[in-house]
């Protein structure tokens, strides 16, 4: 992930441009001086140093294939330094007419940008940069731009830049019509990065919100600093939103910068189970980003930017390493190590491609310049999809925890624990409301034999077919269970002992009557045994499972395939003999 900040800040590097695109006024060379003194150079000095020879000319690469120059954008770039460097462009204007362009020169967080215009001994002097507060020349994800007229025959622009964030010099000279495809480039890329990332953060959030899963917390922190940080040294947020303070400008993009390291840790430390395999080296991770965490605070307090500038790089980097060395060897202990190390080196792997194309290492092209950002797109979607799935495999968890603690596996009727506490309820109501309530408890006769004549998958089947049938038959507001082994309990609300009496004939009927047929086209009959009680005589819970239960009992002692049930106030009562 993280040399790709390195890199997007190479990448932004010098787009420049040596050849005149628009025909007529053409930059016909470019030096360049480092100063070597704290104490910045005047423009006389300048000139001094380069009639003495100490600038260096600028020669970007060249390749073509046919007519196609390859290398479109040669860069100039000096890193992150406390000392000013000069730049010179010699222009010559063909055209015989003064020409309006546009002169890009440096990205938007170099601090302070001088641009010189000298022409016919003439001096033309403006300032730009993220240093100075509402700064007209700041141009969101363009640049630092400069309206020149560019006068008929040769002349000079002469830069100075000081900045004590990467010192990288994009220089564009451009007609109207140029700088105008240039911007809408430039906004339309931002804003389809933007929207890209923030519709993924934000559907995490919402993933979040729902099921209150810290990996969907954290990838949405993580992809919206990284938002925030882009915000911040595209320009957008210094333009936009505070044009008057540049030290929240200088500071917001480094801050942010080591924020989403650790934010990425944070997520990295939750989706790979750092501290549950790892414990140790979790323990070094918390050090780590409380260290990181202190220093850019301090350091951005104390407003220290060239510091703040070298930790937040360096740290940047170190994570990335990091991230791509505990994916490696996570990925024999956590299912999806691969793909978050695959996302890691998705955007490692744009960064450098941008990098090598900026630095004219590879041939220049739109897609090779953009690839950090794709890397960076990339590696949200496949963060994003890993992190989905495994708050499918995490809910699926949930909901199999949640029906195992209410329903019996293999007949999916209510489990014991589900059934009592339901009854409870309803005992409750129909005290309250003085309704009928009956109970009936059900056994399978000599369903031992069952189980010893055709083996226990036989008998599961059977158990399986019974309740089927009880499901059946059961009516919407019956309450069917598997209280244990092969004994099935049903709960009648709202039902009086003589229609539950009739209820449970005809489901021991159904039962007798409908024969279990095995995988050998075997036919077994199945029979049952009821014993029933109802409210009226056995207000609580346990008073009606027992008599229920001494009925079932008698069920079996007269024979079985039998309903048996307590008259009220006549317990022990004979009415049904099968
Ligand atoms: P009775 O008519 O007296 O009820 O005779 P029975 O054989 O049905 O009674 P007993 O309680 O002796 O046997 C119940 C059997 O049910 C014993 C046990 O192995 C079997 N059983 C309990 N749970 C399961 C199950 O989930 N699957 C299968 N296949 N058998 C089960
Ligand atoms: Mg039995
Ligand atoms: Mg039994």
């Amino acid at each position: 992930m993280m040399l790709r900040y390195l890199l997007l800040f190479m990448m932004a590097l010098l787009t420049g441009q040596t050849s005149a695109a628009s025909g007529q006024v053409v930059i016909t060379n470019i030096h360049y001086y480092q100063e070597q003194a704290a104490s910045p150079l005047s423009l006389t000095q300048a000139l001094q140093r380069f009639a003495q020879g100490d600038f260096s000319l600028f020669e970007p690469p060249t390749l073509t294939v046919g007519q196609l120059s390859l290398f479109e954008h040669p860069a100039l770039t000096f890193g992150i330094r406390d000392r000013g460097v000069w730049v010179r462009l010699a222009l010559e204007n063909q055209t015989g007419a003064i020409q309006a362009r546009r002169l890009t020169a440096g990205m938007t967080w170099l601090e302070q940008v001088d641009v010189f215009y000298i022409s016919s001994g003439r001096t033309q002097t403006y300032t730009g940069g993220d240093g100075l507060a509402a700064n007209e020349h700041l141009l969101p994800a363009v640049g630092i731009v400069f309206a020149l007229d560019i006068a008929d025959g040769q002349s000079e622009v002469w830069l100075r830049v000081q900045s004590l964030d990467p010192i990288t010099l994009p220089i564009r000279l451009e007609s109207l019509e140029q700088a105008q495809q240039t911007d809408s480039k430039a906004h339309l890329t931002s804003g389809l990065l933007y929207g890209i990332l923030l519709a993924l953060a934000a559907f995490q959030l919402v993933l979040y919100r729902i099921l209150k899963h810290r990996n969907a917390l954290f990838y949405t922190l993580y992809v919206g600093t990284f938002v925030v940080m882009n915000f911040g040294y595209t320009g957008y947020g210094f333009a936009w939103i505070y044009p008057q303070n540049p030290v929240i400008q200088n500071y917001s993009t480094l801050f942010f910068m080591v924020l989403h390291a650790i934010f990425g840790l944070l997520f990295m430390r939750s989706f790979l189970k750092v501290r549950k395999n790892f414990p140790r080296l979790d323990r070094g991770l918390k050090l780590y980003m409380l260290v990181g965490l202190l220093a850019i605070t301090t350091c951005t307090l104390a407003q220290t930017h060239l510091l703040s500038a070298l930790w937040a790089f360096g740290y940047i980097t170190l994570t990335t390493l990091i991230m791509i060395l505990t994916s490696l060897i996570s990925i024999t202990k956590v299912k999806d190590a691969r793909y978050f190390l695959l996302a890691v080196c998705c955007s490692m792997a744009g960064l450098c491609v941008t990098s090598l194309s900026t630095l004219g290492l590879m041939p220049y092209s739109q897609l090779g310049y953009h690839s950090a950002e794709i890397g960076v797109v990339c590696e949200a979607f496949i963060l994003a999809i890993i992190v989905t799935n495994r708050l499918k495999v995490i809910e699926n968890e949930r909901i199999t925890t949640k029906f195992l603690a209410t329903y019996d596996p293999l007949t999916k009727l209510f489990n014991r624990h589900a059934f009592e506490q339901m009854t409870t309820k309803l005992l409750q109501q129909a005290e309250h409301y003085h309704a009928p309530l009956s109970m009936a408890i059900l056994d399978l006769d000599h369903f031992k034999a069952i189980n010893d004549n055709y083996g226990h998958h036989v008998g599961d089947m059977a158990l399986k077919h019974i309740a089927d049938i009880m499901k059946h038959a059961a009516r919407p507001n019956d309450i069917v269970a598997r209280w244990g082994g092969e004994e099935i309990v049903v709960l009648m609300p709202n039902t009086r002992l003589t229609d539950a009496h009739t209820l449970c004939e005809e489901l021991r009927e159904t039962i007798c009557n409908s024969p279990l047929v095995t995988a050998d086209d075997e036919s077994i009959v199945i029979t049952a045994s009821i014993g029933l009680a109802s409210t009226k005589d056995y207000p609580t819970f346990s008073l009606l499972f027992r008599a229920a239960d001494e009925q079932l009992y008698l069920a079996k002692k007269l024979g079985r395939n039998l309903v048996k049930f307590v008259l009220p106030s006549k317990r022990g009562s004979d009415l049904n003999e099968a």
